[in-house]
């Protein structure tokens, strides 16, 4: 990071740092659990826009989740391959994907062999739903930034490391 001296002087006063980080972290015990073989990187989690950007993670096959959102995603695939069995795109790696807003899909991952990590920018919430599409969980900034301190706090890392990403 760098250190407040080097700010330019023309950038507002008091203003955040900037986070420069490698996306893909050499310390395994970065990536938080949020299901069995399924795990995210944070890197950005604004409380209070209720943005976050994340790296998603996913190393069994089969269906991840259900969801919706009530704003859109942006998504950019970095390994792997990954779809969603409302469509019949498939999201390759170096893909990029936009989800609109009221969506309700669900991600699959079909190869057993290959780890997919996929960059998502989600605005508000994740809304998971079940097969009739009735509200079953969800997730938004604060339970992120909840699942990385009770994460952290057990790993070694301290539960504070998670507050770099936080803005
Ligand atoms: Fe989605």
């Amino acid at each position: 990071m760098n250190a407040p001296e080097k700010v330019s002087k023309l950038s507002a006063p008091g203003m955040v740092p900037e986070i420069v980080e490698m996306a893909i972290p050499a310390d395994e015990r970065v990536w938080v659990p949020q299901a069995p073989g399924v795990y995210f990187r944070p890197l950005m989690l604004n409380t209070v826009t209720g943005q976050w950007w994340n790296l998603l993670r996913v190393t069994k096959t089969g269906v991840v989740s259900r969801h919706r959102h009530p704003s859109m995603v942006c998504g950019l695939v970095l390994r792997g391959r990954w779809r969603y069995l409302e469509h019949d795109w498939v999201a390759e790696e170096g893909g990029f994907v936009y989800e609109p807003p009221g969506e309700v899909h669900t991600l699959v991952v079909d190869e057993p062999t290959k780890e997919m990590i996929t960059f998502f920018n989600v605005n508000g919430a994740m809304i998971y739903v079940d097969e009739q599409g009735k509200t079953v969980g969800y997730e938004d900034v604060h339970s992120k930034i909840d699942m990385c301190r009770a994460h952290y706090a057990k790993n070694g890392l301290g539960a504070e490391y998670v507050d770099q990403f936080v803005r």
